[in-house]
């Protein structure tokens, strides 16, 4: 059931024993004001803490994503660290994104074929069109995807490349090529995101990827 609730009333819910998901969809402008969320659940008994999940989804089309991560990754952090479970990190995650992969395509309306779902589908965003045969007339656009989606030799060198990937194809597509990580993470929060998977990976055994 997806239902939305007020802080009060997710407290009584959580309480009464349903199990609930808190979602922050986060950019950098508004990540901060969820760390007073953490003041709601943190003084909840270890059994109402298990039944809570607490999810961070950025914001897509919002230009400041990677210090948004970074923001809410540390952020997350706190959470975690009064003992609230976190939700499945989409963007630290063994998983590519559809966009990736080569038999993923969007079609629009108009015969225009894209890759992205989270873009506006403008025909000068295009990757390809549908020829009045049929046939994918694929473009410079999508070849550059293609070409640059495996990341860049620092990504590579990374210990956490095989979860991070450097971001999916299209964050590859909008930046520039660059030998600084895209994420800003240091070390230290390379710990933590490790930390966290190991703890989510705990949780649920069942996931076998
Ligand atoms: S360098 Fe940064 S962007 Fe690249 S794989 Fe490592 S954490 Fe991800």
């Amino acid at each position: 059931m997806n239902t939305r609730l007020c802080l009060s009333e997710a407290r009584a819910a959580l309480q009464a024993g349903m199990e609930l998901n808190v979602r922050f969809n986060y950019t950098a402008a508004n990540v901060d004001s969820f760390a007073d969320v953490l003041r709601e659940f943190e003084n909840l008994s270890v059994a109402e803490k298990d039944r809570l999940t607490v999810d961070y989804q950025p914001v897509w089309q919002d230009g400041t994503r990677p210090e948004a991560d970074a923001k809410a990754e540390r952020q997350a952090e706190r959470y975690s660290a009064c003992g609230l479970h976190m939700a499945e990190n989409k963007t630290i995650s063994p998983t590519h994104c559809y966009a990736d992969f080569k038999n993923s395509i969007v079609i629009n309306y108009t015969g225009d074929l894209y890759k992205c779902t989270a873009r506006e589908f403008h025909p000068q965003l295009r990757e390809s069109v549908l020829s009045p045969d049929g046939q994918l007339l694929w473009n410079s656009r999508y070849r550059k995807r293609m070409a640059i989606k495996h990341g860049t030799p620092l990504c590579h060198a990374c210990r956490i490349f095989p979860l991070c990937h450097g971001g999916c194809s299209q964050t590859k597509l909008e930046r520039a090529v660059s030998d600084v990580c895209y994420y800003q993470y240091s070390e230290v929060d390379k710990d933590a995101l490790l930390r966290r998977r190991g703890e989510w990976i705990l949780r649920h055994p069942e996931v076998s990827y």
